[in-house]
């Protein structure tokens, strides 16, 4: 650093007011990556994307027990019919011979067995149907209620969230004339060495250590630091690094 652009002492306190308004941004956008309401609402919505799954299972059995049921309802009408119209055949008169009505009668006699069979079928079914319905019923309530809490975790996370959005652009605002004040060149250092360091661009030497990566230096580096400019640049980090007088 040569002698025309070494800083004022304004300079290298605004540096440090600097750096303690850009921990501050970052410890308020931490907490915002961190909202214990985010984490709340994740696990919330977590559940309801387990139970979600769990209702389109329920619901496609459902519909397949439905669609047995249509099915064997088809068919004991169909037998219904059939039996009806053995029926009419047996007691119109219409068949003479014993041979055509003993034939007759084995058929209604099979027809209204097979029909019989087909009724507890559905009977069955049905049991099964209503079983699926009352589970999707218990589990859509659950949902119901996980809603209302998901919405209400919501809330609370929105709220948590612009609190902190609100407190950062407070803090930013405070930052925008503590920056304008610098020299384009010690700003730019102060941001590059920031961005390299985690956020952190300046340290300062305090008890023979730099305070921004706290390693110790030895005796000779820290004569050197005393006798040269008061901003240098950290040995051990590369931050900017303050020589107080
Ligand atoms: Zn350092």
């Amino acid at each position: 650093m040569t002698e025309h652009d070494a800083p004022s002492t304004e300079d290298l306190d605004r540096l440090l007011t600097l750096q303690g308004i850009d921990d501050e941004i970052r410890r308020l956008e931490h907490q915002l990556d961190g909202l214990v309401e985010q984490q709340q609402l994740d696990e919330l919505v977590g559940q309801d994307t387990l139970l979600a799954q769990g209702d389109t299972e329920l619901d496609e059995q459902l519909e397949r027990v439905k669609r047995d049921q249509r099915q064997v309802e088809g068919e004991i009408d169909a037998l219904g019919q059939r039996l009806e119209e053995e029926r009419t055949r047996l007691y119109e008169g219409s068949l003479s011979s014993a041979r055509e009505i003993q034939a007759a009668e084995a058929e209604i006699a099979s027809t209204s067995r097979r029909r019989s069979e087909h009724e507890d079928q559905l009977l069955e079914i049905m049991e099964r149907a209503e079983e699926a319905e009352g589970r999707l019923d218990d589990l859509r309530g659950v949902r119901a209620s996980l809603a209302e809490r998901i919405a209400e975790a919501t809330q609370a996370r929105d709220a948590a969230a612009q609190e902190l959005l609100v407190r950062i652009t407070e803090v930013k605002v405070r930052r925008d004339p503590v920056a304008a004040a610098f020299p384009a060149e010690l700003l730019a250092r102060y941001e590059q060495a920031a961005e390299r360091g985690g956020g952190t661009g300046v340290g300062v030497l305090r008890h023979n250590a730099c305070t921004a990566c706290r390693i110790t230096f030895p005796m000779n580096e820290i004569n050197g630091y005393l006798m040269g400019p008061p901003l240098t640049t950290c040995s051990q980090c590369r931050r900017l690094l303050i020589v107080p007088a």
